[in-house]
C-alpha cells in the first residue's frame, strides 16, 4: 500500500492534444479517490499514465517512496481494472485470477491456492471452473476484481469498472467494492463519469475539465460548495441554479428579484459588482404565498423525480428550478415562489466561489 503523488504531470498526445495540463495531486495511502469529469477531460489518460501505459510528457509520479515516472508498467506495482474487464475467454476463472501470478513466475500450486482464497472472498468459489462466457456481467466483474486482488499491488486503478453492469447490479457492486477497498486498505483511483457513483464511493474526489483539476475535496465539499461555476454546473443530479445578478447595497438583484446576501458571502461583496448566484434546486422551498427574498414566477414545467418533483419557474425571463416534495407540487401555470436557503446559496465572482 502506498500514497500516490503527481507533480506537474503533463501528457501531450502526438498531434498536440494536451490531455493532462501540469497536474499536482497527492492521494494518501489507503484512500479511495474518484476522478470525475465530462467525456474527454483526461480521466483515462491520467489513470493510464499512473499505470505506465502512457508516457508522461512532463512531471513526475511517485508511488510510495519510489519515483516510477520512467518505470515500465509491469514494475510499477499497480493493478488496473478496465471497463471491459479484459478477461481471457479461453481460461477458466482460476486461471484468469492467477494470470498475473503466472507472469510473476509464481508456482502452479501457490497460484491455485491464491486464486481459490481470493475467489472465495469474492463469492466466486462455485464458479472457479467456468470460463468468462459462462458468467453474468456481475460475476465477470468480480473475476476482474479478484485478479487485481491476487496481485497484491500497492495501488488499484479502476477505469469505469461498473459501467457494463445493469442498474441494480451496479448498485450492489458499488457497495461491495467500497467495502472490499476498506477491508484491504489499498490506495485506489477510480475513474467514472457517473457522479452518483463518485459521491457515494469516494473518500475524496477530483473534478476535471480539459486536462485540469477544477476541484479536489470530499464528496460533501464538492457537492455543497463547488469551487467554481464549472463544478457547480457539473455536479448534482439536477444542475445548480446559476443566475446572473448585481450587488445593490445590502441586497442582491437577481432575475428581477431582491435577495439577501447568502451567509457565505456576507461582508465580501462590493456595491454594484456583478455576481452569479448559485443555489441547488434541493436547497430551496416552494411557497404559494409571496415571500421576501424569494424568486417569484410562473410554473412552466413540473417533472416527476419519484419521491419529489422538479418545478421550473419562469422568473423575469430566466429559469429557476426548485425541488418540491411529492404531494405539494403546483399546477402548470400557477404563480409561485422559490425560497433559497441562505446558508446553502453561494456567490460566484469571475467564475470562482466567493
Ligand atoms: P471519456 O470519459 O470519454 O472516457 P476521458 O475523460 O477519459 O474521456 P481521455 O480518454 O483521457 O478522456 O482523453 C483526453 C483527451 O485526449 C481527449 O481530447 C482525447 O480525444 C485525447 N486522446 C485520448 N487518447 C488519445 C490518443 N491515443 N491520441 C491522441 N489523442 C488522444
Amino acid at each position: 500500500m502506498a500514497a500516490i503523488e503527481l507533480t506537474g504531470l503533463t501528457k501531450v498526445y502526438p498531434g498536440g492534444v494536451k490531455a493532462l495540463d501540469s497536474l499536482d495531486l497527492v492521494i494518501p495511502d489507503g484512500e479511495f479517490f474518484a476522478l470525475l469529469g465530462p467525456s474527454g477531460c483526461g480521466k483515462t489518460t491520467l489513470l493510464r499514465t499512473i499505470a505506465g501505459l502512457e508516457t508522461a510528457t512532463d512531471g513526475s509520479i511517485v508511488i510510495g517512496d519510489r519515483d516510477v515516472t520512467g518505470v515500465q508498467p509491469g514494475a510499477r506495482d499497480v493493478a488496473m481494472v478496465f471497463q471491459d474487464y479484459a478477461l481471457f475467454p479461453h481460461m477458466d476463472v482460476t486461471d484468469n485470477i492467477a494470470y498475473p501470478l503466472r507472469i510473476k513466475k509464481v508456482g502452479k500450486a501457490a497460484r491455485a491456492d491464491k486464486a481459490r482464497e481470493v475467489g472465495e472472498r469474492l463469492g466466486l468459489a462455485h464458479l472457479m471452473d467456468r470460463r468468462p462466457g459462462q458468467l453474468s456481467g456481475g460475476q465477470q466483474q468480480r473475476v476482474a476484481l479478484a485478479r487485481v486482488m491476487a496481485t497484491q499491488a500497492q495501488a488499484f486503478l479502476f477505469d469505469e469498472p461498473l459501467s457494463n453492469l445493469d442498474a441494480r447490479l451496479r448498485l450492489e457492486a458499488r457497495t461491495f467494492l467500497k467495502k472490499l477497498q476498506r477491508e484491504l486498505g489499498v490506495t485506489t483511483v477510480f475513474v467514472t463519469h457517473d457522479q452518483a457513483e463518485a459521491l457515494a464511493m469516494a473518500d475524496r474526489m477530483a473534478v476535471m475539465e480539459n486536462g485540469l483539476i477544477r476541484q479536489i475535496g470530499t464528496p460533501a465539499e464538492v457537492f455543497q460548495r463547488p469551487a467554481n461555476t464549472f463544478v457547480a454546473g457539473f455536479i448534482g443530479s439536477t444542475p445548480m441554479n446559476l443566475l446572473d445578478g448585481v450587488v445593490r447595497g445590502e441586497r442582491l438583484e437577481v432575475a428581477g428579484c431582491k435577495l439577501p446576501v447568502p451567509a457565505s458571502a456576507e461582508g465580501r461583496l462590493s456595491d454594484g459588482e456583478k455576481i452569479v448566484y448559485g443555489v441547488r434546486p434541493e436547497y430551496m422551498t416552494y411557497s404559494v404565498e409571496p415571500v421576501e427574498g424569494a424568486f417569484g414566477g410562473k410554473v412552466s414545467i413540473v417533472e416527476n423525480l419519484g419521491a419529489a418533483h422538479l418545478v421550473t419557474l419562469e422568473v423575469g425571463g430566466v429559469i429557476v428550478q426548485v425541488v418540491v416534495p411529492e404531494g405539494s407540487e403546483p399546477a402548470l401555470g400557477a404563480e409561485g415562489f422559490a425560497v433559497p436557503r441562505g446558508d446553502r446559496a453561494l456567490i460566484y465572482r469571475d467564475g470562482d466561489v466567493v
